[in-house]
């Protein structure tokens, strides 16, 4: 496959830790492994969203713990990440909008009418201790991310991906936008022609509208048709800066392999893309509570490696997923995948001891299977190619 990269970085001599060179450090990495940096953060060890809110369970900090568990941090792989200031959030977001999330945070209220204009403080949006600092965190986390790719390690930063966050409000639990920072930060050095591809079961809407007018950037979303924010019809091209690829409930393993092969991957080479920024939510698997879409965690692993395979400078960064059994699997066995880890058919009882704690109340206790607890990767979920989504497929790669 003809690499996506351009020319002028692709000048230089290949740095040491060059995209494809395999890791002396793990013995048990693919052929295909090149070097990653996982970022996260201890804060997202604080409770967040406060109760009766899907995101109110444990994510980054289960995924933290469970590749911990399996040796995947082995080799220094693992950095923090800082809170983004004011002065860098207001690249993206308005001043007003910083300051507001931040007082409310600070004084634990939010007025009727700011609650009205910033949308924070509601169901949706909640405040709770802390939402200032851990949404500039991942903001922070997307900026660094971004920085290390640019060493030729693919960036992987599962509590980035809130791809909902405005200028001047949150946003379907949103406050601020890091793919938007990654992607900024790619501009800023020196990258001059970005692809954005969302995987979220929700379309990727104000990473779309954030660069809509901007030749640099071109954004590519699949996500399931008819569901929130209703947005990213087929032919929503956001003038040319955009595809969207809505697709029916039950999507398949066999259906996005599909859509990667014949879509997206022929629209990035034409694009000529240098750097990459996917947002992988959790929420497009077969198990998640708020989709209808059916994939197995190993097809979303995949089309992610197919996409980072064909760029020298990748960020990958996590979304929504609203089961913390499938959310926990999906990203750690995303990570080892990214890394070239061999993930076990059968968990130790350690690692199942992690996923044993977790607790969901979108999730009935009849409907949480075995396999969440002692394995990491899911039954494949192949089947039928419908031939609604290859009209999609057909119809985004016309001119
Ligand atoms: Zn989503």
């Amino acid at each position: 496959m003809t690499k996506m990269t351009g020319t002028r970085l692709d000048q230089n001599p290949a740095p040491a830790n060059a995209p494809g060179r395999k890791s002396p450090r793990n013995p048990v990495a693919s052929e295909t492994a090149r070097p990653a940096v996982f970022v996260g953060s201890e804060i997202y060890r604080q409770a967040s969203f406060g109760r009766n809110h899907p995101l109110a369970i444990p994510r980054i900090a289960t995924v933290m713990d469970l590749c911990d568990s399996l040796g995947w941090f082995d080799g220094n792989v693992f950095q923090h990440s800082s809170q983004a200031d004011p002065e860098t959030l207001a690249m993206f977001h308005d001043p007003d909008y910083i300051e507001a999330l931040r007082s409310a945070d600070n004084s634990g209220c939010v007025s009727r009418s700011m609650r009205k204009q910033y949308r924070i403080g509601t169901m949706e949006n909640p405040l709770f201790p802390g939402v200032f600092q851990r949404a500039a965190t991942a903001v922070g986390g997307s900026i660094l991310a971004a920085e290390c790719s640019l060493s030729g390690k693919i960036a992987f930063h599962p509590s980035g991906g809130t791809h909902h966050g405005r200028p001047g409000r949150a946003s379907g639990f949103c406050y601020f936008n890091d793919p938007v920072f990654a992607i900024l930060t790619l501009l800023d050095q020196g990258m001059d022609r970005v692809l954005y591809v969302d995987l979220d079961a929700h379309h990727g809407d104000a990473v779309q509208d954030a660069f809509a007018a901007e030749a640099r950037v071109f954004t590519i979303s699949i996500h399931e048709q008819g569901r929130w924010p209703y947005s990213g019809a087929v032919d929503d091209r956001a003038q040319g800066a955009a595809r969207n690829l809505p697709v029916p409930k039950g999507f398949n393993d066999t259906e996005l392999a599909f859509v990667i092969d014949e879509a997206v991957l022929p629209l990035a080479q034409r694009f000529a893309a240098k750097a990459l920024v996917i947002t992988c939510g959790a929420d497009a698997l077969h198990d998640d509570p708020l989709s209808g879409l059916s994939l197995s965690n190993g097809a979303l692993w995949t089309a992610v490696e197919k996409l980072t395979q064909a760029s020298d400078y990748s960020v990958v960064l996590g979304g929504g997923g609203y089961n913390p059994w499938s959310v926990a699997r999906c990203w750690s066995g995303l990570w080892a995948r990214l890394v070239g880890q061999k993930i076990p058919d059968r968990l130790s009882g350690q690692s199942q001891q992690i996923l044993n704690t977790l607790e969901c109340d979108l999730v009935d206790d009849d409907e949480r299977c075995d396999e969440w607890l002692t394995s990491i990767t899911d039954r494949p979920r192949a089947g039928t190619l419908r031939k609604q989504v290859c009209q999609t497929v057909a119809s985004v790669l016309t001119n």
